[in-house]
């Protein structure tokens, strides 16, 4: 079956960096039947794209501001990034979250906006290790979707991907099991089937992220429940982000 592997660049790579990334990777993943996405710096998005259109590889943005239009000095709307041929953008990252202390009001709002302009959004979901630890996880998961979500139509949703990103996993060389990450799929799924219907539940893509790489891609990717993995420190590397994404 076909699965969803993104590749989120955070920000690295200058507009050279991109070029010959992009250069190294695409002749690696020709053959993918995998939907692969990467997500440069907004700077490189368009001459990403001009370097991707020979491929089935897509492009997504890192984020997107939560206004439409008009004086928000330093601040990119969903307009933008579809002008400049994104398919795809990230939400509510847990480093927009915790660094740039976004809410999930806010969170709501880019949803909103980006869903307007047609854009496919990855919103970031995730607990904290106090509530893993505390077994406060499915409490805290689900007051996410319901706060990021409110709002949404049940047919918006074939245009939401759910990224399950527990905030301890990222960046860390730490992952829960696949067990555990099998166990959040279904949380997730049952919220969905409370909020919509259980057709949406069943065909919401939900993906995992958190300190993928090479080696544990496959066993992740093929966990139950499971439609792909978001990539952050492995996608940097052309030829390790290929072999995750060719799963
Ligand atoms: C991320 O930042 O979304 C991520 C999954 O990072 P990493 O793969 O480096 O843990």
């Amino acid at each position: 079956m076909k699965k969803y592997i993104f590749g989120n660049f955070k920000m690295n790579m200058s507009l050279k960096d991109t070029e010959s990334y992009i250069e190294k990777f695409l002749p690696l993943v020709e053959n993918s039947k995998n939907e692969i996405v990467i997500f440069p710096s907004f700077v490189n998005l368009m001459f990403a794209k001009q370097k991707l259109t020979a491929s089935k590889v897509l492009l997504g943005a890192q984020n997107v501001s939560s206004e439409t239009f008009g004086a928000y000095t330093g601040e990119t709307g969903a307009f933008m990034l579809k002008s400049v041929g994104a398919s795809y953008v990230i939400v509510g990252h847990s480093e927009r979250r915790k660094l740039f202390l976004e809410k999930s009001d806010v969170i709501n709002k880019k949803i909103l906006e980006a869903l307007g302009v047609g854009l496919k959004v990855v919103l970031c979901i995730g607990e904290t290790k106090y509530e893993r630890t505390n077994k406060k996880y499915k409490q805290a998961i689900e007051k996410l979707l319901a706060d990021e979500l409110k709002g949404l139509y049940e047919n918006e949703l074939k245009n939401i991907i759910i990224a399950y990103e527990p905030l301890w996993a990222i960046g860390t060389d730490k992952r829960p099991s696949t067990k555990e990450i099998e166990e959040v799929a279904l949380i997730i799924r049952n919220k969905i089937k409370q909020e919509y219907s259980e057709n949406s539940a069943k065909n919401i893509k939900v993906l995992y992220g958190g300190s993928i790489n090479s080696q544990v891609a496959k066993a992740y990717c093929m966990a139950e429940g499971i439609n792909g993995l978001l990539v952050g420190g492995a996608s940097l590397n052309p030829q390790e982000f290929a072999k995750i994404a060719n799963v």
